[in-house]
């Protein structure tokens, strides 16, 4: 299933893609995709509805983010090996994580505010894995039963904030925006090997990232086992997992976004966002 999120920045109503594209309301099955929405048994009730009895939404409709009711938008950094090698650093020894505010989540296609005082504004493709049922030292031959599934997530970096303010990545992976996720949360039986998904990303229709999660360091199920022994993970928990190698930072020379560029990111199977960035006035 493609499940979403459509309507205005906090008002969004939960639905589903058709397999004909087209938005369907599951008002009358869910308050929202959230929390206990995302557990395996509820999903499974949404998939058990014949979609065809659901009511279509009018479109166009702005998506919203595929989720709601995040606690934890965790990231993981330097989870490519080529990445690393672009920004000079060194594969970790163990997964590197990070938070970013969820505060900066966003829609898929809504307008990327680039900060005040921005100047290393960057981009950073990556799957993430939404959370589904509670995981606590989980086993990696477990680990994904505590999943609900995967979308795109654009980890937008303000490198600068991120790397020249006292080294405190969340400072520069924070920012109001910074966080678009969906198009749609699309259900793991849609996804038959989240190891093997190609992903892309244009800068004003030029191609600079064009990767496969094929080369993480750290896979899916490693990651959701790992993170399970520092902290519970709970339903609704975001992970973005790293992003393959073709940053703006690692351009030579840098490359960063400016007002007015767009930006247009995709991955197998879980659609397209693109995004407009647009100086904080
Ligand atoms: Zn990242």
């Amino acid at each position: 299933m493609k499940l979403l999120r459509y309507g205005p920045p906090g008002n969004e109503l939960p639905g589903l893609l058709d397999a004909e594209g087209r938005i369907r309301s599951l008002s009358r099955l869910v308050t929202d995709l959230a929390g206990s929405a995302l557990l395996p048994d509820a999903l499974a009730r949404i998939a058990a509805v014949d979609q065809r009895s659901l009511p279509l939404v009018e479109q166009p409709v702005r998506l919203g983010p595929c989720v709601a009711g995040t606690g934890k938008f965790i990231c993981i950094g330097l989870n490519y090996s080529d990445h690393a090698a672009e920004t000079g650093a060194a594969v970790p020894p163990e997964p590197v994580i990070f938070m970013k505010a969820t505060s900066a989540i966003c829609g898929p296609n809504d307008d990327v505010l680039i900060p005040r005082g921005s100047s290393m504004t960057d981009w950073e493709i990556e799957l993430g894995v939404v959370i589904g049922k509670t995981a606590k030292h989980v086993n990696e031959a477990d680990a994904l039963e505590h999943v609900a599934g995967y979308c795109i997530s654009h980890d937008v970096s303000e490198r600068g904030f991120q790397l020249h303010r006292a080294g405190q990545w969340t400072k520069g992976k924070s920012c109001d925006t910074f966080g678009p996720i969906g198009p749609w949360l699309v259900t793991k039986e849609e996804i038959a090997d989240p190891q093997d998904l190609a992903m892309r990303l244009k800068v004003n229709g030029q191609l600079v990232q064009n990767g496969s999660t094929r080369t993480m360091v750290y896979g899916v199920a490693e990651l959701v086992s790992y993170l399970s022994r520092f902290m519970s993970l709970h339903p609704g928990d975001i992970i973005s997992t790293g992003t393959p190698p073709g940053v703006g930072m690692g351009m030579k020379p840098p490359a960063y976004l400016k007002n007015g560029d767009v930006v247009e990111l995709q991955i197998d199977g879980l659609g397209i966002q693109t995004q407009r960035f647009v100086a904080d006035a």
